[in-house]
């Protein structure tokens, strides 16, 4: 049998890295966070759109550590406010804010908006170190809440309202926000391609000590 393909998630956010191996379990891959290797670079998103982000995360990583990686790069797209705040979602109230502080930053920028529609959007890229990738990418839709509710999740979940749940993203379990959220869908997409993305990424690797390639002429 073949041996677990070692794949990295390309986050420092605890909350991403919960959701992803949450809905990556049971598949033939050994799935590490960066906290398992030592401090490496911080990669430059200075990407103007998720996907360009996503891949440039991806591909540094699986560069520098010489093994498959996985980046997700999302955020939230707000109607009433053009769009905003995007892929300046981590940043939107300064570099070193906190959640509850990019939460209040977009309440008071909604305060009178009868428009609160909104929606997440979520592309992960799958790069091996050689620099190609593959790239999936899913959105879900919903309303800027005018307070905050529920402790769950991370970001902004504790605003963003999902209609037909009648629940914020902060109000629902790990199953309940995946099965419905941008980050959720896109790793569904990911999950049923996963049989070829591991030949994929076996085909993208080059032989070495600790990764085994094996060859099957089926592949
Ligand atoms: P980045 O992808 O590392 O640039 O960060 C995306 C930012 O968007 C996060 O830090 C959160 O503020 C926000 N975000 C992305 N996905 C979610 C989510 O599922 N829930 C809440 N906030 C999110």
């Amino acid at each position: 049998m073949d041996k677990e393909i070692p794949l990295v998630i390309a986050t420092g956010n605890p909350g991403k890295v919960l959701e992803i191996k949450d809905l990556l379990n049971g598949f033939s891959i050994e799935i590490k966070s960066l906290a398992d290797f030592g401090p490496i670079p911080a990669v430059e998103e200075d990407g103007l759109t998720f996907e360009e982000n996503a891949y440039k995360k991806a591909s540094f990583t699986a560069k520098i550590l010489g093994i498959p990686a996985l980046a997700d790069d999302s955020g939230l797209m707000v109607d009433a406010l053009g769009g905003d705040p995007g892929v300046w979602s981590a940043r939107y109230a300064g570099p070193n804010a906190s959640d509850q502080q990019r939460v209040a930053k977009l309440l008071k920028e909604m305060q009178g908006q009868t428009n609160r529609k909104a929606a997440f959007e979520c592309v992960l890229s799958v790069a091996v170190p050689s620099g190609p990738a593959l790239t999936y990418e899913a959105r879900c839709e919903g309303l800027i809440a005018e307070a905050p509710a529920g402790q769950k999740g991370f970001g902004y979940d504790p605003i963003f309202f999902y209609p037909p749940l009648n629940k914020t993203f902060g109000q629902m379990t790990l199953a309940e926000k995946s099965h419905v959220s941008h980050r959720g869908k896109a790793l569904n997409e990911l999950k049923q391609e996963m049989d070829k993305v591991l030949i994929w990424i076996r085909r993208h690797m080059p032989p070495a000590e600790g990764f085994l390639y094996t060859h099957n002429p089926k592949d």
